[in-house]
């Protein structure tokens, strides 16, 4: 039900494991019945499991795990029980993608039949799980990520904020949206998505709102929106947020 992602620009983050921590403990008054958090260091690290942010991060040591981006989820299960499976980040067959997600894929039934026909081995009962899936399939036919990505977004109906890592591509998140809430955060030397302007205010108060239909990437220094294949002027759009 909450959604963060930052991708800082220089060496790993010693306390990337504790900002995610933070920003689950943001998120949780939307409601939620497992966290998660996924890092990439050297490779993806994924900690994940059912309850409350604060028993999860204590059982999976969130604060002393460092890294140059991550990913973190407060989830609301609709599609399979909240269990450590189910519990986003979800990740493709190799484990180097890992994706959050708000929201339901409507089509996730004949995608994962589609996938696993094509010998993708399914670890969760998500629709949720397709996506990582999709973009792995895309990226094996020869894409780059961020066109598996935006390939993979065309397969998909339904209602969605999600964002996106990959560990063969570490400095950039992908991210959508769809008929659910998702903001990035401008930082100086890092970037922000994130469900809500709270959850940002800890790093920065420049935020840009982005809309039903968009897609893209953040890096470390740069902010692409694209919507129907044509680029958004992201720039233009950043608005301070003033101190309360
Ligand atoms: N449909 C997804 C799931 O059941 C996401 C739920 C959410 O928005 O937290 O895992």
């Amino acid at each position: 039900c909450g959604i963060f992602g930052i991708v800082y620009a220089d060496r790993p983050r010693r306390n990337l494991g504790e900002v995610l921590r933070k920003a689950l403990e943001r998120l949780e008054y939307r409601g939620y019945d497992s966290a998660g958090i996924a890092v990439v260091d050297r490779g993806l690290v994924v900690r994940k499991d059912a309850g409350k942010v604060a028993e999860v991060a204590a059982r999976y040591g969130f604060d002393s795990i460092q890294g140059v981006a991550g990913l973190a989820h407060t989830r609301w299960a609709t599609h399979g029980k909240p269990d450590q499976a189910n519990a986003h980040p979800h990740t493709d067959c190799r484990g180097v993608i890992a994706v959050v997600h708000n929201g339901i894929v409507e089509n996730y039934a004949e995608l994962r039949e589609e996938l696993a026909a094509r010998g993708h081995v399914f670890r969760s009962e998500t629709d949720t799980e397709v996506i990582a899936h999709l973009v792995e399939e895309y990226k094996r036919q020869g894409l780059d990520t961020f066109a598996a990505f935006k390939k993979a977004l065309s397969r998909v109906r339904g209602a969605y904020a999600v964002a996106l890592i990959d560990a063969e591509n570490p400095k950039a998140i992908y991210f959508a949206r769809n008929l659910s809430p998702l903001i990035i955060g401008v930082g100086d030397g890092f970037n922000i998505v994130a469900s809500d302007i709270p959850t940002v205010l800890d790093h920065t108060r420049r935020v840009i709102a982005v809309r039903d239909g968009e897609y893209g990437y953040i890096t470390p220094h740069q902010v692409y929106i694209e919507a129907d294949g044509v680029p958004q002027d992201a720039s233009s759009r950043v608005e301070e947020i003033p101190w309360s």
